[in-house]
């Protein structure tokens, strides 16, 4: 039997890392041969909640070369593997927007408009009648807390609320409390580099005939981001110059308060103004409510430049 491999989109979050590898578990409980891969670095905050449950981050790959795949958390091609075109896509489980997408083949494909990934594999362990694991309960809480800021996000369902109240009696802990430490493990700011901070949370759109680069950072403290702003412009606009965005927003969001500021650079800079009724000022605005890169950021920027 071919290994089947599982893997979440570039850039990896937890719930991209935390849904192969329970997507490998629910699989090999099914008696097939899947092993949860990644695409990049593990974050603090998904360090955090693996080491929590002692679990093992996947291995890493840098390409895909003809194997069957199931991807987890994302569909859009230009954030899956390099190479994914030669994939046999068997697989998606997901919660974002259909994009750039097609198979030559009849795949499982299935969406739902949850807040976490992990609420919908939730639901299949349940469907196939098996039984969770306490470590893998802890795994799919955590994604559903970091997906949802700890379910304080407008992409948080009733689904993913009563997903995260059973994992929290399997898992064994309490999910407000766990959940606070995970996500400040997740957004200490000071120690990490410019281009790090780009590229923790960063994901690439086609919209219209653009191509827009969203980052996003969390902290509890956007000051402290802000402090950096010429070295983050520097470093945005050699990224700009490489790959040939037409816009890139930094989104830095204060977990604690629920706001968001973003810095917008390149030549569709304007758009950000018209999508959220702001003006920039030295590239900067200041958005209230604003967490949700998928619900709050790409469907309006998406709009105004498609
Ligand atoms: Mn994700
Ligand atoms: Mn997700």
């Amino acid at each position: 039997m071919t290994k089947i491999l599982t893997f979440g989109h570039q850039n990896p979050d937890t719930d991209t890392i935390t849904s192969a590898l329970v997507m490998q578990d629910l699989q090999t409980a099914a008696g097939k041969d899947v092993e949860a891969v990644r695409l990049g670095e593990v974050s603090a905050e998904t360090q955090y909640a693996l080491d929590q449950f002692n679990v093992a981050a996947p291995r890493l790959i840098d390409k895909i070369e003809g194997e069957q795949v199931i991807l987890v958390d994302h569909n859009e091609f230009q954030q899956s593997a390099p190479g994914i075109e030669s994939a046999t896509i068997l697989m998606v489980v997901d919660h974002h927007r259909i994009s750039n997408f097609e198979t030559a083949a009849p795949l499982y494909y299935r969406a739902e408009p949850v807040g976490c990934t992990a609420t919908i594999l939730n639901k299949m362990y349940k469907e196939n009648g098996i039984e969770i694991k306490p470590e893998i309960a802890g795994l799919m809480l955590s994604a559903i807390i970091s997906d949802t800021l700890l379910f304080k996000s407008p992409t948080c369902t009733a689904e993913d609320v009563q997903a995260a109240a059973e994992l929290e009696k399997i898992a064994g802990i309490t999910k407000e409390e766990y959940g606070l430490e995970m996500l400040k493990a997740g957004a200490s700011t000071a120690d990490k580099t410019v281009e790090e901070l780009l590229n923790i949370d960063a994901k690439s759109f086609s919209m219209g005939d653009k191509e827009v680069r969203v980052a996003q950072v969390n902290t509890v403290d956007i000051d402290e981001v802000f402090a950096r702003q010429e070295e983050l412009e520097n470093a945005i606009n050699a990224e700009t110059a490489q790959h040939g965005y037409d816009l890139f927003v930094l989104v830095v969001t204060d977990i604690i308060n629920s706001d968001s500021k973003v810095l917008a650079l390149g030549q569709e800079q304007a758009a950000v103004e018209q999508a959220f009724n702001v003006a920039l000022d030295k590239n900067t605005a200041l958005l209230k409510g604003v967490v949700s890169r998928k619900k709050q950021v790409v469907p309006q920027l998406t709009d105004v430049l498609s």
